[in-house]
């Protein structure tokens, strides 16, 4: 029987947007901070419960997110979407494959994984290779919750501009929403009641596929959790100034910051 009661681990590998903190080329005040939660990662989390790690996104930086996390272990990859700063680095699981002996499941809408079989097509094309490539068995979501590793699932649709991509509640406590420009009323249902919830804030500025920090706000308002965690942060937003003006419920995450979502602190 699968369990949405479990208590779930939250790592942030990466809090930053897709080009990263600090930006390539830039000089601003936050691109220069000595502040170490100013240097953001493209944008991904480890998800441990029951013994397992269970990852969100192959960002171009999980090479250096995982070896900086310690990750030995990859029992499952959950994809958001197929933007390139969420699934580049898929390539490098192979020395995973290899230490594990086997593929490594992965999770996805229909859509996410046209993208990714037409991007890593060496990896599903059938034919022997001379060298390794990624060893996948893939799973096509269906948008219904699924069991994995003893814990209930839910992929929880978003709008990230013109699209509708997944977000992901792990049981009870925890959800992990990123890229969402919007999220429908009956998606915010699926969200009651958490402990930790993660969504995206990139900054003040509105974006046509991105939330600000104010709308973010609004969506925590709306939901509810108990604590919220804004990700996806572009350089507008230095971490220590950008803090202080939220309620105390509300933090920006961080790279490496960890969370443990449990029920007994409602
Ligand atoms: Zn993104
Ligand atoms: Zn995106």
């Amino acid at each position: 029987m699968p369990s949405a009661n479990l208590p779930v681990t939250i790592t942030v590998l990466g809090s930053g947007t897709s080009v990263g903190v600090p930006t390539l080329g830039c000089r601003c005040a936050v691109c220069r901070s000595d502040d170490p939660r100013d240097k953001r990662l493209r944008p991904s989390v480890l998800v441990q419960y029951n013994g397992k790690n269970v990852l969100v996104d192959t960002t171009p930086d999980f090479r250096y997110q995982a070896i900086r996390a310690g990750l030995d272990r990859l029992d499952a990859v959950l994809f958001t979407h197929a933007h390139a700063d969420h699934i580049l680095g898929l390539d490098d699981i192979r020395p995973l494959n290899a230490f594990q002996g086997g593929p490594v499941p992965i999770y996805a809408s229909p859509e996410t994984l046209d993208v990714i079989r037409r991007c890593f097509c060496y990896a599903f094309d059938g034919k022997a290779k001379e060298s390794s490539s990624p060893e996948l068995t893939v799973h096509e979501l269906d948008g219904r919750p699924f069991d994995l590793f003893g814990l209930t699932v839910l992929p929880v649709p978003v709008r990230h501009g013109s699209l509708t991509i997944y977000g992901y509640r792990f049981g009870l406590h925890a959800a992990y929403i990123t890229d969402q420009s919007d999220i429908p009323e009956d998606s915010i249902a699926m969200l009651r009641g958490l402990d930790v919830l993660f969504l995206d804030a990139l900054r003040h500025r509105p974006h046509p596929t991105h939330t600000t920090v104010e709308r973010a706000l609004q969506f925590v308002e709306r939901i509810q959790p108990r604590r919220a965690f804004f990700t996806h942060i572009c350089h507008d937003l230095g971490h220590a100034a950008t803090e202080a003006a939220l309620p105390g419920h509300v933090r920006l995450a961080y790279d490496m910051l960890t969370i443990t979502a449990a029920g007994e602190a409602h």
